[in-house]
Formats: structure tokens, C-alpha cells, sequence
């Protein structure tokens, strides 16, 4: 490690939560719960965790902000499509597949523009030096499309928290440690350089949403610049850090983000009701912990995770390792504490019914056929800054927003200050 990996430096951690999310439903039966978003805060809340860091409200997302990435008609839909005029739009909810997955339900707009509202914010404040660590667990839905919803995901986050990042760096590194591929944005970016995807996920048996395959490795410029790491059921901490830790290493030394989005999808732990993964917390938040090391600033978004208990005490854990906090097992009376019945613990435990079917060998094949393609990358490639987007690189069309998104430096600036900050932490307290 070098010197500033050493260094230790205090993180300064900047949380994004919003009750209105936790109150969203997305209708009976369905598996996504935003609930989860408010077990996970409160949970963090008995912890004390929110005197190590900022607590902000997002502002929500324009239209026009979102149309950077996603096709105007389609946020013009999401923009005005309700439970109650959906079956009028019949024709129009099946272009933009929207139906029995991805729902129209009362405030889905809203959600849309608070959940993604969060992630630019947090990268905005990433890139002004603001924040070290930026958190936003209602974000990550990582298989939103150009012009159409696709498994639980409408607009995505991540995609436009990457275009923000991007402002101010060269190169952006995205993680995927949810169990379904990172497709939404693989795709975004799978012929450029500026970006590179590392998605680790469960491949084969027609899992959703069924690409993400070892072969596939981005195209033109961004030929090796996407990585997919397939992995079968039952992978446990073991098995999965043995992957990632080195494959990670490699792609630090090679690639030397500016800047890393980690979309931390609970769907890959044990007893999902999804996934069929046998990570504990202590697993998948070491993928955070060891990120943390390099002293990049970081991104952190929730995704997948439908046994939404185990979600929040993931969460919670993954925002302590944030915040370089230890937390003991033992669950803190709070607002939501019947939920952990019977034990009241944090931890979970693995399976130990369900078998580890991915093999050694075909661990190491995986491994050794990622470091070959980064060894095919011969150094971070230099981009030259002018090329970066500019700041006014907003398409013009009429829009419903009530902030000026045709901002300038000095106005963007302006909305970082006024972020609505709830809770201000003593950061002396914090360790590294
Ligand atoms: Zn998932």
C-alpha cells in the first residue's frame, strides 16, 4: 500500500435518507420493500452511528437531470403515468415495461426523483471534497434502461451519479456485489474507457436478468473496461473474498479511479428470499472495508435485498464500517426491534444446509481469465479533461422542475451548500 493508503485520514461520511421512501409500496406481494430503507436508518440511529457523520434530506431530481441518461419520452412517462390513468396508457406501460415487476404505484415519480436526487448529491459532494463517503441505500437500481424499466428499477441512480462523477474524474470504477448482474449500467457504459464495470453476480439457470457472462467484456474503447465475475449458488465469504480482494487490488493498481461507486445489493447474503448466495454481513461488508483502503472516494448505494431484516442489519453494519465504528451484536432497542425476533442479534448465520456448488478450480479459472484481461489494459488510460462533459451539457426541452437545472459552476456549488443536513456528527470522534 502507499503512503496515502497508510494514512488512515478521518473519512467524512455523508448519509442521504428521506422517511417519504420508507413509506413507498410497491403493492402486495411484490418483494421490494422501501421499507427497508427506513429499518436500515433506525437501526443505524440505535447504533449511534449519526454522530459520525452528516445526515442530509435529498433534493429530488429533475426530469431534465435524468434525461442525461434515460430517453426523454420515458421520464416524460414516469413523470405523469399514476395508478389511476395506467390502464388508459396501456400500450405506452408495456413500451417502457412497466407492469407486474416494475409497478406504477402512488408516488412513484417521487420516489424516482428522491432516490436518484440522492446519489448525484452524494457524487456532487464527492467531487467538491465535501464528503469522503456518500451513502444512499435507496438508490443502486442498477438495471434501470435507456427508455425502460427492468427489474424493480425505473430511473437509474447509478448511471447518472457516474455521468456527475465523471465531471471531475477521469476514470470511475463501478462495483457490483449484488447478486444480480449490474446490467443497467454495464450497458451504459460498455464502449467507453471513462468507466469500468466489475459486477459480481450469479450467472446460468436463466437467473435474472441472464447476461453478465465471463465473455462479455465491453466493446471499442471500452473493450476490458467491463468485468463480470459469474459465480453459482451457495458462494460464502470465503470463496467470494478470495475473488474479490485480489481481483480489486488489480484493478486499483491498473485502472486508478478517481472515484468508485459501490452498489452494495443485500440480495447476495444468506436467506435471501431471491437469492440463494450464503454471505454473512461480515462477507459482504468487507467489500466496503477493504475498498476503504484505497483512499478513493466512494459512493455507496443500497439495490437488491428482499428479507428486508436482514437488509436493514447489513446496511446498518455496512454504514459503521463507513464510519470506522465497531458495533456489537447485540440490537439496540429501536423503532423497528420486533423485526429481529428471536435473537436480537446483528449478525446473521450462514446456511449450512445449502452447498457451495462453485468449485475451486472454476473460482481460480475465473480469476486468472479477469487478471488476463486487465493485463490486456497496459496502464489507466490518460484522458485528456477537455473532453469531460461540460457543465451545461443539458438538453433543452420543457420540463415540470422547479430548480434552474441549467445551472452554472458557481449554482451548483449553491445547492451543495443549501443541502438540507439533519444531523451534523463530530468527526473528531471518528477513527480510521
Ligand atoms: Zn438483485
Amino acid at each position: 500500500m502507499s503512503r496515502r493508503e497508510m494514512s488512515g485520514r478521518k473519512k467524512k461520511v455523508a448519509y442521504f435518507y428521506d422517511s417519504e421512501v420508507g413509506g413507498m409500496y410497491y403493492g402486495p406481494n411484490h418483494p421490494m420493500k422501501p421499507h427497508r430503507m427506513s429499518m436500515a436508518y433506525e437501526l443505524a440511529l440505535a447504533y449511534e452511528l449519526h454522530k459520525k457523520m452528516q445526515i442530509f434530506s435529498p433534493r429530488r431530481c429533475s426530469a431534465i437531470e435524468m434525461a442525461q441518461f434515460h430517453s426523454e419520452d420515458y421520464v416524460d412517462f414516469l413523470s405523469h403515468v399514476t395508478p389511476d390513468n395506467q390502464e388508459e396508457l396501456a400500450g405506452q406501460l408495456k413500451k417502457y415495461n412497466l407492469g407486474e415487476d416494475c409497478p406504477v404505484f402512488d408516488g412513484l415519480w417521487d420516489f424516482c426523483k428522491l432516490y436518484t436526487g440522492a446519489s448525484i448529491q452524494g457524487a456532487a459532494r464527492l467531487n467538491q471534497g465535501h464528503s469522503d463517503i456518500a451513502i444512499n441505500y435507496a438508490g443502486g437500481l442498477h438495471h434501470g434502461k435507456k427508455s425502460e424499466a427492468s427489474g424493480f428499477c425505473y430511473i437509474n441512480d447509478l448511471v447518472l451519479a457516474i455521468l456527475e462523477l465523471l465531471k471531475y474524474h477521469a476514470r470511475v470504477l463501478y462495483i457490483d456485489i449484488d447478486i444480480h448482474h449490474g446490467d443497467g449500467v454495464e450497458e451504459a457504459f460498455y464502449t467507453t474507457d471513462r468507466v469500468m464495470t466489475l459486477s459480481f453476480h450469479k450467472y446460468g439457470d436463466y437467473f435474472f436478468p441472464g447476461t453478465g457472462d465471463l465473455k462479455d467484456i465491453g466493446e471499442s474503447n471500452g473493450k476490458y473496461y467491463s468485468l463480470n465475475v459469474p459465480l453459482r449458488d451457495g458462494i460464502d465469504d470465503e470463496s467470494f473474498q478470495n475473488l474479490y480482494k485480489p481481483i480489486l487490488a488489480r484493478v486499483m493498481e491498473i485502472y486508478q479511479p478517481g472515484a468508485v461507486v459501490l452498489q452494495c445489493g443485500a440480495d447476495s447474503l444468506a436467506h435471501d428470499r431471491l437469492g440463494s448466495f450464503n454471505l454473512t454481513l461480515e462477507g459482504h461488508g468487507e467489500c466496503l472495508r477493504f475498498l476503504k483502503k484505497f483512499d478513493v472516494p466512494i459512493l455507496v448505494t443500497g439495490g437488491g435485498g428482499y428479507t428486508k431484516k436482514n437488509v436493514a442489519r447489513c446496511w446498518a453494519y455496512e454504514t459503521s464500517i463507513a464510519v470506522s465504528t465497531e458495533i456489537g451484536n447485540e440490537i439496540p432497542d429501536n423503532l423497528y426491534h420486533e423485526y429481529y425476533a428471536p435473537d436480537y442479534n446483528l449478525h446473521i448465520q450462514p446456511w449450512t444446509t445449502l452447498e457451495n456448488i462453485n468449485t475451486q478450480a472454476d473460482l481460480e479459472q475465473t480469476k486468472r481469465k479477469i487478471f488476463q484481461y486487465l493485463s490486456a489494459i497496459d496502464h489507466a488510460p490518460s484522458v485528456q479533461m477537455h473532453k469531460l462533459p461540460p457543465e451545461t451539457y443539458i438538453p433543452q426541452f420543457d420540463d415540470d422542475v422547479d430548480l434552474d437545472t441549467r445551472f452554472s459552476q458557481e449554482e451548483r456549488d449553491l445547492v451543495t451548500e443549501h443541502d438540507a443536513e439533519l444531523y451534523e456528527g463530530d468527526y473528531d470522534q471518528i477513527g480510521d
